[in-house]
């Protein structure tokens, strides 16, 4: 059988030193599997029972991942039995404490993600060294999960690095690269990939790491008691009690930090697990997690050439798109109509590499290499030997239109046309790229590109399954998640946004505040309320995606008159200062808005406003499925938490739909004067569910 942990000596200065390298067979990454626990097992054995050991490094053999974590799969088993769930934790706990106990030096020599129960094993090392790869994220992420870490880590890391610092990185569930793990002490140093080894070597010859002395523990106790109850107040109204694994884990990790010994704190994490792990609220945002594996594994075994893209547009999105090409290693060349413009978005990807930097996403090497990949270009440069174009130019058809036919000449025979556009039919444009049939395909990247991990992957009619999967390939290899969708009107995530949106309108121009309308999404557990995210958009620009989905869904998708009216007065949101609030100044609403609206008669209810809103997403949800436009609920659930943040701990609006009952749905939307889809009418008419597992 091959082994989980390979065993290697190696004799320095007269001393063995053991490595134990992490390679589960057949497998990109390392978790802890039963098979990897009972290899460590037997590892830890030896190593307590073989005078000869000097010291011991922990290791992976994989390209990308020191140790991922724990076997999810086991833990969502363990869910439903309380039994295998302790003796999963207990056994994890055991073997790290052993590893904390051992009498030789002990040295984590990390190189790729070391997240979770990885990084775990890392705590519980004299010594942590970390390679500066961009693979390489150390952190806890367990409460992105509903859960908490729970083999120690929420017991050692706040006696590393102090009680405030550990509620951050836990309680945001955060995975920092190497460089910011170094500065917020995760690691004890970041070296090159190839001196990884030599910096491992001297850890261990500064021998077995010493214990705070007793002062530093008071200071540590009296600093995270302050800690934690200065942090309780603000949690609990950010998390507006939907996220219950965050208030647990402030409460594990800063009774932990009282105490000297940890295995009280070690059954605290045992027993929060227990509790958290079958909430809806955890099961949910582990369903999310699913949801991004089955993202990332849709583009298994495609191939495809990536090394080199030409981005059409300089503006916002194409700035976007190039520096994010560039910093994944892509060769980009950049074209606007004229130098000015193609200048202008240089200097809006020299901001984002800036940014990057400052916050310690890259080095500065980094930010100048990526840089450098991009040749900014005149209009006329032809894309000569670039597999990969994507036009970011303005939302015009008729020009859309000419520059596909243009690319459509200048492009490879074998290359790749792609639009970013939010709402136009791919289909049309397809249509022009007379040499390029069946390899035009919508990419739409969401704003902000760095920030936001979606990619809608627009498939028209009549594309080849040869471009479908390059163009999968090409969303995994620059670090993204596809949701593959077809070419209808929207696609997908700003088809289910638009009508919530319009919803939130009406109920302003009917009377409602803009905070009202806003703290009503708010408290549902959106990360921001509809009007405000208008305001971002630009009211225009929403404007303007509402008369293209309005124009195909003139029934459901009509547009509350004050919308134009706004837009015509200026009031376009904050790029100019001004839409539903005031971003300059004063802030707060803007009473210039409100003024628009005139005389309003009966203003609605909140509760009423919010159901609606909500109702409207689920049920342009189901149309999406109904329709053919993805072909799973997991498809919408997942575009609709990447895209717009619907709240990941209700799992998406399908999902949604099942925990309220469709029936109940449909009934409801029929008291608030809504029409329900045939789908749902369908569905609960049977009493059907969209997923098994939400029984
Ligand atoms: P923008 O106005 O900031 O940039 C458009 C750029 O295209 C301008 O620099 C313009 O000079 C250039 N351009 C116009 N005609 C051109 C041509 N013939 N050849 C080359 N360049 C040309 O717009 P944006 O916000 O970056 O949007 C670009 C595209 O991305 C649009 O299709 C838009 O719908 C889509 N999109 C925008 C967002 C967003 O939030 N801004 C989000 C997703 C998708």
């Amino acid at each position: 059988m091959k082994k989980m942990i390979l065993r290697n000596d190696r004799v320095e200065g007269g001393k063995t030193i053991r490595f134990l390298t992490f390679d589960k067979p057949d497998s990109a990454a390392n978790t802890f599997d039963a098979a990897t626990l009972e290899a460590l097992e037997a590892e830890l054995e030896a190593v307590e029972t073989d005078p000869a050991v000097h010291a011991v490094i922990f290791t992976s053999a994989k390209e990308h991942i020191f140790i991922a974590g724990a076997d999810l799969g086991l833990l969502a088993k363990g869910g439903s039995s309380p039994e295998m769930l302790e003796t999963y934790l207990r056994k994890g706990q055991e073997l790290f404490n052993r590893i904390a106990g051992l009498t030789v030096p002990t040295v984590a020599a990390i190189h790729g993600a070391c997240v979770g129960g990885g990084y775990e094993l890392a705590l519980a090392c004299d010594w942590r060294v970390a390679t500066d790869d961009s693979h390489t994220r150390i952190g806890l992420p367990e409460t992105k999960l509903g859960i908490l870490p729970a083999w120690g880590g929420s017991t050692r890391l706040p006696r590393l690095v102090g009680v405030p610092r550990a509620l951050d990185l836990i309680l945001g569930g955060k995975t920092p690269p190497a460089r910011r793990a170094l500065r917020l002490g995760l690691v004890d140093e970041v070296v090159p990939r190839e001196w990884l080894e030599r910096a491992a070597l001297r850890r261990v010859s500064q021998g077995k790491r010493r214990q705070p002395g007793a002062i530093k523990r008071l200071f540590t106790r009296a600093v995270g008691a302050a800690a934690a109850r200065q942090a309780r107040p603000g949690l609990e109204k950010k998390t507006r009690g939907h996220y219950p694994a965050v208030l647990k884990a402030l409460e594990v990790v800063a009774h932990g930090a009282d105490e000297r010994e940890v295995y009280p704190s070690l059954q605290r994490e045992r027993a929060a697990v227990a509790e958290l792990i079958s909430l809806p609220e955890s099961r949910n945002l582990f369903h999310v997690y699913l949801l991004t594996e089955r993202a990332r594994k849709l583009a298994r075994g495609a191939e495809g050439r990536t090394e080199a893209a030409a981005v059409i547009g300089a503006g916002v999105m194409g700035a976007g798109i190039a520096q994010w090409l560039s910093a994944k290693g892509v060769r980009v060349l950049l074209r606007d109509v004229d130098a000015e413009r193609v200048g202008a978005g240089m200097g809006r990807i020299r901001k984002l590499y800036e940014e990057a930097v400052r916050r310690h996403a890259l080095t500065r090497q980094q930010a100048r290499e990526g840089l450098d990949l991009i040749s900014p270009a005149g209009f006329a440069a032809r894309p000569a030997r670039i597999p990969l174009i994507i036009e970011a130019a303005t939302e015009q058809l008729a020009l859309k239109r000419q520059i596909f036919e243009a690319l459509d000449a200048e492009a490879d025979e074998g290359a790749l046309l792609a639009t970013n556009t939010s709402a136009l039919p791919v289909g049309e444009l397809a249509q022009v790229a007379r040499r390029h049939v069946g390899r035009v395909v919508g990419f739409h990247f969401f704003n902000p590109v760095h920030r936001m991990p979606l990619v809608e992957l627009v498939i028209p009619e009549g594309t080849t399954p040869e471009a479908r999967a390059e163009a999968l390939h090409w969303v995994q290899r620059i670090g993204k998640l596809p949701v593959v969708v077809a070419d209808r009107p929207g696609f997908l995530v700003n088809r289910v946004l638009l009508p919530y949106l319009l919803e939130a309108a009406r109920a302003f121009a009917e009377g409602l505040s803009a905070t009202e309308v806003d703290e009503a999404m708010l408290a549902f557990g959106m990360p921001m309320g509809p009007l405000r995210l208008a305001d971002e958009v630009g009211l225009d620009v929403a404007l303007h995606v509402a008369q293209t989905l309005a124009a195909a869904y003139p029934e459901r998708m009509q547009i509350p008159p004050l919308l134009p009216k706004l837009v015509e007065a200026g009031l376009l949101g904050r790029k100019v200062g001004r839409g539903f609030y005031l971003h300059t100044g004063a802030k707060g609403p803007n009473p210039e808005a409100e003024a628009l609206r005139g005389e309003v008669g009966t203003v609605p209810t909140v509760g009423g406003t919010r159901s609606r809103m909500v109702f409207r997403m689920l049920d342009e949800a189901a149309r999406c499925l109904e329709e053919g436009v993805v072909e799973a609920p997991e498809d919408v659930d997942f575009g609709m938490v990447m895209g717009t943040g619907f709240p990941p701990f209700r799992g998406g609006p399908l999902r949604h739909a099942d925990a309220l009952g469709v029936a109940r749905v449909v009934e409801e939307m029929l008291a608030l004067n809504l029409k329900p889809c045939s789908r749902l009418c369908e569905m609960a008419a049977k009493g059907d569910r969209f997923y098994e597992d939400t029984e």
